[in-house]
């Protein structure tokens, strides 16, 4: 039977590599049975990017494409992208050809397979330094200790998923700090991980600064695991033993002594106590913080246009 294929495309940035990523990717997709649609979402490009859409959506009824009205991130765009694909088998890719478009073939067997979720799992990532791929996998290996919810190590912005799979995403997981590689794992389903190399970008850089891997990390450690909470408790329990072995060397040098250091003791535990105290602040405010943004209830993203959507409903 004849599925559709939707391939999502967030794209911040990438005049370099977007007709080169079209043309591999289109080369790919006319040799699989199905028929298709590639869904590029321009997350507030400053460079020529729209103006490169444009063209390709001129020329290509099945590029679709919708404009994002600033920069609301790659995870925005992800979710936006699920929002406005109609396939049946939707595939999430980054625009810079790290996520080869000849391992199409392979995922489309799989759904066909009857998977609901492929998993694409990076082994190498030859464009990452060693910081990143050790500060990666450090990440991996924290969330999974914290969380009750597992992720597979080095699993990639790059996977499929079913409709339904992607229904449930787009009904269901509309937080607005969120980690979509994570609930895409947590769905349940029929679900394989499939290894691959990752490539170098064909062309331009890494969108994705230190700091905000940083800040990606602590969402997503957050969104995953409320353990951190619990600090404050095991935080007061360490401050108890010590205040009271503190209180025992007191009472033992006094009775020993005489005169104990009341001055350097008491300097010492202001210290400790003050420090546990910012520390147990700091995390509740993050946590007040996230659940601040979930109130306001904006819109994860603003779309300013969208291109060949209405052609294609004519067709239909
Ligand atoms: N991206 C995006 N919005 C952003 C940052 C990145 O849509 O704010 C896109 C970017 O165009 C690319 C993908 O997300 O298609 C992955 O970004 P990048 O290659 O910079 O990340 P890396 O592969 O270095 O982790
Ligand atoms: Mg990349």
């Amino acid at each position: 039977m004849n599925k559709k294929i939707s391939i999502i495309v967030s794209v911040y940035n990438e005049e370099e590599v977007l007709f080169e990523f079209y043309r591999e990717t289109i080369k790919v997709l006319l040799l699989i049975d199905h028929s298709y649609e590639i869904v590029f979402v321009n997350d507030g490009s400053m460079d020529g990017s729209r103006g490169l859409l444009f063209k390709i959506a001129k020329d290509d009824p099945n590029v679709k494409v919708v404009h994002f009205s600033k920069n609301f991130g790659h995870e925005a765009a992800m979710i936006a992208g699920i929002d406005h694909a109609s396939g049946d088998y939707l595939v999430c890719m980054d625009a810079d050809l790290q996520h080869p478009p000849t391992l199409l073939p392979e995922i489309m067997k799989k759904f066909e397979a009857g998977y609901d979720i492929i998993n694409m799992v990076r082994t190498v990532n030859k464009s990452a330094g060693i910081v990143k791929n050790i500060t990666s996998s450090a990440f991996y290996k924290v969330i999974n200790r914290l969380s009750d919810n597992k992720l597979v190590n080095n699993a990639s912005d790059f996977f499929g998923i079913s409709k339904r799979v992607a229904d449930i995403l787009r009904n269901n997981y509309r937080d607005k700090i969120r980690f979509l590689r994570g609930y895409v794992q947590n769905v349940g389903f029929n679900t394989i991980n499939i290894e691959y190399e990752a490539k170098r970008r064909f062309a331009g850089e890494s969108k994705y600064s230190i700091r905000n891997l940083f800040k990606f990390s602590m969402n997503t450690i957050m969104t995953f695991s409320n353990l951190p909470l619990k600090l404050g408790i095991y935080a007061g329990i360490m401050a108890i033993v010590l205040a009271i072995i503190l209180a025992i060397y007191t009472v033992w040098s006094f009775i020993k002594v005489g005169t104990p250091s009341g001055y350097a003791t008491t300097i010492c535990l202001i210290c400790f106590m003050f420090s546990v105290l910012f520390f147990i602040v700091g995390i509740i405010g993050e946590y007040l913080g996230m659940i601040l943004s979930e109130l306001r209830d904006h819109p994860i993203y603003i779309v300013e246009e969208k291109i060949n959507f209405d052609k294609a409903k004519k067709e239909l």
